[in-house]
């Protein structure tokens, strides 16, 4: 049985309170399970409420939404991975395509991210999709393995292999359009084969979740997917019902 992994992006939804009200709900619902690991990632000002209603819960891993590469300084706004770290971070996300795309994130920055992470001690969750205009060009596969070699360049091999990576094709992002198991299975096992080339011989297999209109009707026939180890969900993460429904799938 694989460890299957379940993200919930909150993106920028929840204050405080809500979150509060939201990890009420979801934790009556979910007990402890050792055969899969759920993680929040809330808005950074969010964070601490959800650190203090999971502090029965070590159980349930939590990660931000984004950092800034420099480790400190003069940068205002942005958090640096030590400081998400010490706030009780796992993990982070880097190169989703939201950053991506709204906020004009480039690979190369992606690079930086990755690897200010790792000095920190934070798993990265490496975010890899097409748009459709690159899906309908046929060039899928080219740009999800230039944006992991991009995202992985600045760090070692050993470091790569503790990564996490997540296919979300642009167009599945929040637009109710999922890719189907057997595309998600097509490119996952794409980026297992550059993971490959790219780790040590010894190393275990990176986990590659899927991600783009998870729902509760469809997650079970994404995980059953061959090389989907896990999913990322926005929208559908919301409601701390529906959620607990989709990490008891
Ligand atoms: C996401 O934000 O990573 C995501 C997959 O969003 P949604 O589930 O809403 O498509």
């Amino acid at each position: 049985m694989k460890q299957m992994i379940f993200a919930a992006n909150w993106k920028m939804n929840h204050s405080p309170s809500d979150a509060s009200a939201f990890m009420r709900e979801f934790l009556a619902h979910f007990g402890k399970h050792q055969d899969r690991t759920v993680i929040f990632f809330p808005p950074a000002l969010t964070f601490g409420a959800v650190v203090n209603a999971l502090k029965d819960r070590p159980d349930i891993q939590l990660g931000v939404q984004n950092i800034y590469w420099e480790d400190r300084g003069a940068f205002t706004g942005e958090n640096s991975a030590s400081i998400a770290r010490s706030s009780g971070a796992k993990y982070v996300l880097v190169g989703h395509s939201e950053r991506r795309h709204v906020f004009g994130e480039t690979e190369e920055e992606t690079g930086k991210k990755v690897a200010a992470a790792t000095r920190a001690g934070l798993t990265p969750i490496v975010c890899v999709g097409e748009t459709l205009a690159q899906r309908e060009a046929g060039e899928t596969e080219g740009v999800v393995l230039r944006q992991l070699r991009a995202a992985l360049a600045n760090v070692s091999s050993a470091d790569a292999a503790n990564v996490l990576v997540a296919y979300e094709p642009v167009w599945a992002i929040g637009t109710g359009k999922t890719a189907t198991p057997a595309d998600a299975t097509t490119v996952h096992r794409a980026i297992g084969a550059e993971l490959r080339k790219r780790l040590d011989s010894g190393s275990s297999a990176v986990p590659i979740l899927y991600g783009g209109s998870v729902n509760r009707g469809n997650a079970a026939e994404l995980l059953a997917a061959p090389e989907v180890d896990g999913l990322l969900v926005g929208g559908a993460s919301l409601d701390a019902g529906g959620w607990a429904s989709i990490v008891l799938t």
